[in-house]
């Protein structure tokens, strides 16, 4: 089996991953597989409640369960995929502890992958180049492999994951931060200050009539 991950969705785990370089950070793989190309397609990346130290995370059984129903609701045909973790810092392999939390991923789905990630290097230079994850899965002795993956182009796909997936993108403002403010609303502050005076002036020319 081979892996393919869309942009958006690995943009968003290295987003995840570059808000802690201290410990490490985990969240949930939402795709589907192809049967006929024996391709795992990843297309979206969610996160929730974990617990971390730099040794280890794992994401609350509640977080998962509630990650899979909103999946079912709002993605059809999609499914959750496997997991992603960061390994800050320290080289990219499945740990005693993954390893446990992989097989549990695979007993829901045989074709369940992890994703990890050390997010220093990019960290530093931003280049693509120094990006540095591997997928892996376990497979039928329990012996830990890796997942040739590739960053999806297909184009329909592309464009569909990121529109989808960019749902749940916060939006950033650059510059001074400022908030709307909630203000009383009259009709007339509504148009433009030119505009109002002429209603006014035709109201007043109504009523003196
Ligand atoms: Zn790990």
């Amino acid at each position: 089996m081979r892996a393919r991950i869309y942009p958006l969705a690995i943009g968003k785990v290295i987003k995840h991953t570059l808000s802690n370089l201290e410990r490490e950070v985990a969240g949930l793989l939402i795709g589907k597989y192809l049967k006929k190309n024996d391709i795992l397609e990843i297309w979206d990346a969610v996160t929730g409640a974990q617990r971390a130290t730099s040794g280890f995370v794992y994401l609350d059984e509640n977080t998962i369960a509630a990650a899979a129903d909103w999946v079912l609701r709002n993605r059809p045909g999609l499914y959750i995929v496997g997991w992603y973790h960061s390994h800050p810092g320290f080289s990219l392999f499945l740990s005693a502890i993954d390893i446990e939390t992989q097989k549990r991923y695979q007993m829901m789905f045989p074709k369940a992958v992890a994703l990890v990630v050390d997010p220093v290097s990019y960290a530093k230079t931003r280049k693509l180049r120094d990006l540095k994850f591997k997928v892996f899965r376990l497979d039928r002795r329990g012996r830990v492999v890796q997942v040739r993956t590739t960053i999806g182009i297909h184009r329909r796909k592309v464009l569909e994951s990121t529109i989808q997936g960019m749902e749940l993108v916060e939006l950033k403002y650059l510059g001074t931060p400022r908030r709307i403010e909630e203000v009383e609303i009259d009709e007339e502050n509504l148009l433009p200050p030119s505009l109002s005076s002429v209603i006014k002036k035709f109201k007043e020319k109504l009523a003196r009539s």
